[in-house]
């Protein structure tokens, strides 16, 4: 039996690992859930079907108090406070850059984390790694597929990782400049929330994919590839150094992931859909096109300058990604913004980050820059 917490429990991940959890009841018990304040009614049905002892919300605490019989707190620390409760697994999946609180509360109380949330890496990177790889369970399936692909060869057998890329919506349109948030929200493979579909249309995410396996896997960046695979089947690949590459392969569906890492790295019966041989598949693989879609080589410099320098870039990613669903820039403005943002503050001579403390006060700065940048 494994105890987990979930936070960010009413979103994809979360309700998807709810599923897991409800169809292996031998195998886990939920001892904590914390979401936002977006879906009250359905945190309280999780937690009275679950049985759970404590709740977190960052919304209207005696609402929630009225919709459930556990025990509720709130504010802008209780993800953090939920993430701290003994357990065997964290599943962190809060989207964005305010997940790194809660995953070091997680990790500085003993317990391990199932990652979803990939700007924990991106943010502070070294911060959540000082804990040790093996306490990091990934749930990004590209992350989660290298990891599985790794068990194939030693670590200095490795000679480059290949993650792949769906390509996003826009993979074949020549002018990206007339995009509709519309279009942009409309994701081919994938279900996911409006940030992350966005981030995938930018091929952002990818980028932010690149930085996340730089510092799960500890391999420089030289060494990290994208490859476009519109079918979402391969989902990542370990070449070694005699030639050989590893893949694994699924059709998409994030259960596999998500009971991979939840289970701490065990595979349960019947988790997903296997590849259906009686068919006939085509499974492509292209090159990214940079000219297009230059977030990859801009995470990846970015990512040599430092952890900083990443911080930086999520951080004016976010900010951009908001400014273009609400029909403020358009959509190759994005990566301009984030690239704009990364060469007037990335250049200086950056310390390393010693604390979450370094990581708000320069996601801060380049949130003020890149509104300013918004606006011109
Ligand atoms: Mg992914």
């Amino acid at each position: 039996m494994k105890e987990i917490g979930i936070l960010g429990c009413t979103g994809s991940i979360g309700v998807q690992a709810l599923e897991i959890v409800a169809s292996h009841p031998e195998s886990f018990r939920v001892v904590a859930l914390a979401a936002g304040s977006g879906n009250l009614e359905l945190l309280a049905r999780q937690a009275d079907k679950f049985k759970v002892p404590i709740i977190a919300t960052t919304g209207d605490k005696a609402r929630l108090r009225s919709l459930t019989s556990a025990e509720v707190i709130d504010g802008p620390q209780s993800a953090s406070q939920i993430a701290a409760i003994p357990a065997d697994v964290v599943l962190n999946a809060i989207t964005g850059s305010i997940g790194l609180g809660p995953t070091l509360s997680a990790l500085s109380s003993g317990n391990k984390v199932a990652l979803a949330n990939k700007e924990s890496l991106v943010a502070g990177g070294e911060l959540v790694m000082s804990y040790g790889r093996e306490r990091i369970l990934p749930v990004d399936s590209e992350h989660s597929a290298l990891a599985q692909a790794m068990r194939s060869g030693k670590r200095s057998e490795i000679a480059k990782l290949i993650l792949t890329a769906s390509g996003g919506p826009f993979r074949d349109r020549k002018d990206l400049s007339d995009i509709t948030v519309g279009e942009a929200l409309a994701h081919p493979t994938w279900k996911m929330g409006p940030v992350v579909t966005i981030n995938s249309a930018t091929l952002v995410n990818k980028g932010l994919e690149v930085i996340e396996a730089h510092h799960l896997f500890g391999i420089d960046y030289k060494e990290i590839e994208a490859v476009i695979h519109p079918q979402s089947v391969v989902h990542s690949m370990v070449e070694f150094r005699d030639g050989s590459t590893i893949a694994q392969a699924s059709p998409p569906d994030m259960k596999g992931p998500i009971a991979y890492a939840i289970s701490s790295e065990e595979r349960y019966a019947n988790v997903m859909r296997p590849v259906d041989w009686s068919k006939s598949h085509t499974w492509e693989f292209s090159p990214i096109d940079d000219d297009r879609f230059p977030a990859v080589e801009l995470a990846k410099r970015c990512g040599e300058l430092g952890t900083a320098v990443t911080a930086m870039f999520n951080a004016a990613n976010e900010e951009a990604v908001g400014a273009f669903v609400e029909g403020r820039i358009a959509f190759t403005r994005i990566v301009d913004v984030i690239e704009a943002v990364v060469m007037e503050q990335g250049g200086g001579a950056l310390s390393p980050l010693r604390d979450i403390d370094d990581v708000t006060a320069i996601e801060h700065d380049a949130r003020v820059l890149a509104n300013e940048l918004i606006r011109s």
